[in-house]
């Protein structure tokens, strides 16, 4: 699809972190392979990745949040050029603040790195039983393997708060966790069954 081509060239332009190839490949391999139909979105930036989910086919519906005014501003453009509203609902402000009643089969984290816990724990219960929380970016350009990468001190707290996160996610007794080394690093968290 040009218009698709077209989102993911202005992101590049434009230096906005929409998800890597692989890693949305992933993903939409994850919705189609386990019927995902109800997404919810932390972080929509341009929309680009909300698009590719909807795109997967008609019965899926992403909601999708994003604070940053820009970004939203060119989402809403971009959804719509697509003609994607209906299954498309953005929201525009912070992920942290705004109140969520639904459940959705799939949170998708991918908003700013150092709140990722506080996305989890808020999120979660807007989760089905059998829902999945995939988190993105938990290599961080392979910084979070490998320290040496960078000398900045901001993104060296960064990294140092993605590491905290792959801890809470694996000694949480909530919920199973696997890893992927797809893209920038994914994550699939699953609520452990009490009943099996
Ligand atoms: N999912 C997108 C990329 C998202 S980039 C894609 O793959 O196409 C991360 C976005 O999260 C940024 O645009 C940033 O503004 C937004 N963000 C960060 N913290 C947020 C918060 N607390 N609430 C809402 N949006 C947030
Ligand atoms: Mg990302």
């Amino acid at each position: 699809m040009v218009r698709i081509l077209n989102i993911k060239n202005y992101a590049k332009e434009n230096n906005i972190p929409i998800m890597q190839d692989e890693g949305i490949e992933f993903m939409c391999n994850y919705i189609k392979d386990n019927k995902i139909k109800k997404i919810l979105e932390i972080g929509s930036a341009i929309g680009y990745s909300a698009i590719k989910f909807a795109s997967i086919n008609s019965n899926i519906f992403v909601t999708t949040i994003e604070r940053d005014d820009e970004r939203y501003n060119q989402a809403v453009k971009n959804i719509s050029e697509v003609k994607l509203e209906n299954q498309i609902k953005i929201i525009h402000g912070d992920a942290l603040k705004v109140d969520i009643k639904e459940k959705y089969d799939l949170i998708f984290i991918d908003a700013a790195k150092s709140q990722y816990i506080k996305f989890f724990e808020k999120y979660k219960k807007n989760l089905c039983d059998n829902g999945v929380i995939i988190s993105d970016n938990l290599s961080f350009h392979g910084m979070v393997e490998n320290p040496s990468l960078t000398n900045n001190r901001n993104t060296r707290q960064l990294v140092g708060k993605i590491r905290k996160y792959i801890e809470f996610l694996k000694t949480n007794e909530e919920f199973d966790t696997i890893f992927y080394k797809v893209g920038d690093g994914v994550s699939v968290s699953k609520r452990i069954n009490m009943h099996d």
